[in-house]
């Protein structure tokens, strides 16, 4: 079973899915995609196109290993996103050629259905009561929030209040039985968490995401001492080897990105290096239907799997959804907040070819957006 024909379809909102057919006629999709640079990840894929094209379609860990490895310079969100969308397109191509779904080849399920949050805002907190309810209405028992927006060095005393009732709020909807996770977009520092988190956690949260920016992970072990809430990293960390210095900081939560780190074949060793530190995996998913697929493949076979993340109806999926190009959306319904094992061959969806085709006729121009402080200096995002 050779690989015949790689294609990319750049789709709105804002992603980028690989096509892979196989000289039998098997086809398996992936999601290969960094936000915001959607076009040089095409090109990367497209690169590595060349070197795929005629060879054995079932080697998935080699063909990895090769484009990891095999162009001497490596890693950083690209190429690890480029190599992540074959990967998720070869695993499919793999449970459709035997007939499995791709959590059967990882070794079988260990669990029937797998627990997920959506997100809620917070960036601006005005509408933040009503879209934690409306989460709740819909089923989810877990809801993510931007714990603040922009944030100063040092916050005043109105920005950490600001940051506490936005807490005090999500548990008054939530009440307690129900789960909240606060995410800081690396917008802190180590002032502001060690500042902020003690006062959070009357709320508990179920975690607190990326306090600071990834090249600050050397600084995390002072932020996991400050608080007994727990805390995660991971969806700008691309491969076990950068997951391992965080780990050893104290974080309990990792958060690869299944389009990001990888593919399936680097974020199971992740989640392996992780239970080694009694940490859960809770993969990073504001993405397209197919990195949820591969997200939910590996949650089904993973022991030490926490929630998973999903962007139906997110604020960035301005003109397209997750849900708009599958054949069957039932897939990906909630019972009591919870997806169902996938039990369709592969990656366990049926992607909508004519509707990709079409969308990728338009295309997008997502670009990150750019926050500046008062004074105009770059601020985080
Ligand atoms: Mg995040």
């Amino acid at each position: 079973m050779k690989i015949a024909r790689i294609e990319t379809f750049l789709v709105p909102p804002r992603w980028l899915f690989v096509r892979i057919e196989t000289d039998d006629g098997i086809v398996g999709w992936g999601e290969p995609v960094v936000e915001g640079q959607a076009d040089i990840v095409r090109a990367a894929v497209e690169q590595h196109a060349e070197y795929l094209i005629g060879l054995d379609a079932t080697r998935i860990e080699d063909h990895w290993q090769v484009l990891t490895r095999g162009g001497f310079y490596r890693g950083g969100p690209v190429a690890s996103s480029a190599i992540a969308g074959i990967d998720q397109a070869l695993w499919d191509i793999a449970g459709k050629a035997h007939g499995v779904p791709v959590h059967d080849l990882l070794g079988g399920a260990v669990r029937d259905r797998i627990r997920m949050y959506g997100w809620v805002g917070g960036d601006d907190p005005s509408e933040l009561r009503d879209n934690i309810a409306k989460q709740v209405s819909s089923g989810l028992t877990a809801v993510k929030m931007n714990g603040s927006g922009r944030m100063k060095p040092i916050g005043t005393a109105s920005a950490i209040n600001e940051v506490v009732e936005r807490a005090a709020l999500a548990r008054e909807v939530l009440g307690p039985d129900r789960d909240m996770a606060i995410d800081f977009h690396g917008r802190m520092t180590v002032a502001n968490s060690r500042r902020v988190l003690p006062l959070l956690e009357p709320y508990a949260p179920l975690f607190v995401e990326e306090p600071v920016v990834p090249e600050k992970s050397h600084l995390l072990e002072g932020i996991v001492a400050s608080t007994s809430i727990p805390i995660s990293t991971g969806e700008r960390l691309y491969s076990r080897n950068e997951f391992l210095g965080p780990l050893q900081a104290g974080i309990t939560v990792v958060q690869p990105d299944l389009s990001h780190a990888g593919g399936i074949s680097e974020v199971r060793r992740i989640a392996a290096l992780a239970d080694i530190f009694d940490a859960q995996l809770a993969p990073h998913c504001p993405l397209g239907p197919i990195a949820l697929a591969s997200s939910l493949q590996i949650g089904f076979n993973t022991p030490n799997f926490l929630i998973q993340e999903q962007s139906i109806g997110i604020h960035y999926n301005v003109g397209s959804d997750v849900l708009e190009y599958l054949m069957d959306t039932s897939v990906f319904d909630f019972t009591s907040g919870y997806i169902e094992r996938l039990t369709a061959p592969g990656l366990g969806i049926d992607i909508d070819e004519a509707a990709v085709r079409a969308a990728d006729k338009v295309g997008h121009q997502w670009r990150s957006p750019v926050w500046r402080h008062d004074d105009g200096v770059l601020a985080e995002w």
